[in-house]
């Protein structure tokens, strides 16, 4: 994500504190730039790495609790796919994910067909259908290279 839009989504984040009487603290500004700064769909443990030199005595705890609340508050993602450890996405707008199975290397797709996917009643299995995203399970490329 580039400045501009980095700057955008935290003026958004003030006004949804705002609207929903929250504090703005630095701690939850800081944790949502650090997110929003990446685009490998960091861990809580590398959001921790990321801003601790910013934060001094911040604790893995607290930057859970923060990017639950962030979650919670709809400005980023959690993702949801098996086999992995909570991972979490600055990108809000439907999108898909190519997941490498070995390194857990996790890249953005944008492909506009896929976002309009539905499924028929019969499939829901009395499913009320909130969001999905597309993703591919696989080999990335830097895997592949080493195995070869
Ligand atoms: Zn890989
Ligand atoms: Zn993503």
């Amino acid at each position: 994500m580039n400045e501009d839009e980095i700057e955008g989504r935290l003026r958004e984040f003030e006004v949804i504190c705002r609207r929903r009487g929250l504090p703005l603290t630095v701690q939850r500004r800081d944790i949502l730039k650090a997110v929003l700064e990446r685009d490998d769909h960091p861990s809580a443990d590398q959001i921790h790495d990321a801003v601790k030199e910013r934060i001094p005595g911040l604790s893995r705890t607290t930057v859970y609790r923060v990017l639950d609340t962030l979650v919670e508050m709809g400005v980023i993602r959690r993702l949801h796919h098996p086999g992995a450890i909570a991972r979490f996405d600055g990108k809000i707008h439907r999108h898909h994910h190519l997941i490498c199975r070995s390194c857990q290397h996790v890249i953005d797709i944008e492909t506009k067909s896929f976002d309009t996917l539905k499924l028929a009643p019969s499939q829901r299995h009395g499913f009320e259908i909130e969001d999905f995203t597309v993703h591919f399970v696989g080999l990335c490329a830097e895997c592949r290279r080493k195995m070869s």
